[in-house]
């Protein structure tokens, strides 16, 4: 049975990109379910204040392109918190670019961020909770790694690849009590689409079953119950986000 505490009570749960959109939104439906929620993000003093607003327990300034501050940041998380139990790998960044138009320093963008942030963030959320045997960790997919997009090929590339790592790190993580799932989003109102012009929003408000677009908080939601007991046999999945959009 669920704690009537709330479902994720005493458990400590680690947000990357936490001050806005998609990650601030989920560290506060995480506070919510009663968990201990650590909110990092690039501005320390943004981080701060955010986790003052949201009733966070801590935060620490981290970006996630830099291994070794991330490393560093789980470890005092570690030994301030005593444990790691949930991981919400949510720093992400987006550029668009025709083919024609990608450079190779935004693929690396790309690439720093969204992939290796991730991974480097799987690796220390892991040697954590490996040592009490238990975990859940939820990454941030995009419908488009899954489906494709026109002048997203970068962006879709490394999303893809944030796919396959929830598959990996489940598959060898699982033996050690510890799920990883991704959330593949589709169009959520963000800062992160405030670019895309108002006829394509238009657009795909009209391809999405649901005919609107998502919030925040319709991903907070599904990335709570996965960090949570009732998705305890719940591995190596990406669920979809996104209110029946076709791509
Ligand atoms: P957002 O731009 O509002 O938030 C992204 C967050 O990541 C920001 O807080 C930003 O500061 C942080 N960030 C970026 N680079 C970082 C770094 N190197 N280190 C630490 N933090 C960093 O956008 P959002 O929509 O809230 O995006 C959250 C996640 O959801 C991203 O991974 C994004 O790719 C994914 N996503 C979003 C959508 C969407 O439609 N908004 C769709 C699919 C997936």
């Amino acid at each position: 049975m669920t704690d009537p505490r709330g479902p994720l009570h005493d458990r400590v749960a680690v947000v990357t990109g936490g001050t806005r959109g998609i990650g601030r939104t989920t560290a506060e439906a995480l506070v919510a379910a009663g968990a201990s929620v650590v909110v990092t993000g690039r501005d320390g003093d943004r981080a701060q204040q955010v986790a003052k607003e949201i009733g966070a327990a801590a935060s620490h300034p981290l970006d996630v392109t830099d291994p070794d501050a991330v490393s560093a940041v789980f470890k005092t998380i570690a030994s301030e918190h005593g444990r790691i139990d949930a991981l919400v790998a949510n720093a992400g960044v987006l550029e668009d670019a025709l083919i024609g138009m990608i450079k190779p320093d935004l693929v690396s963008r790309m690439l720093d961020t969204n992939v290796a942030g991730t991974i480097s963030t799987v690796q220390a959320a892991a040697r954590v909770m490996m040592r009490k045997r238990s975990g859940a960790i939820v990454l941030l997919a995009s419908i488009v790694g899954e489906r494709g997009s026109a002048g997203q090929t970068a962006y879709a590339a490394s999303k893809a690849a944030v796919a396959s790592v929830a598959r990996s790190a489940a598959k060898e993580l699982g033996p050690r009590g510890i799920r990883v799932n991704a959330v593949a989003p589709g169009l959520i109102d963000t800062d992160m689409i405030r670019h895309l012009p108002a006829d394509l929003i238009e657009r795909r408000i009209g391809d999405t079953a649901l005919r609107r677009l998502g919030r925040p908080d319709d991903v907070a939601r599904v990335i709570r119950f996965l960090l949570s007991d009732d998705a305890a046999f719940v591995t190596g999945q990406v669920i979809g986000v996104d209110g029946g959009l076709v791509l």
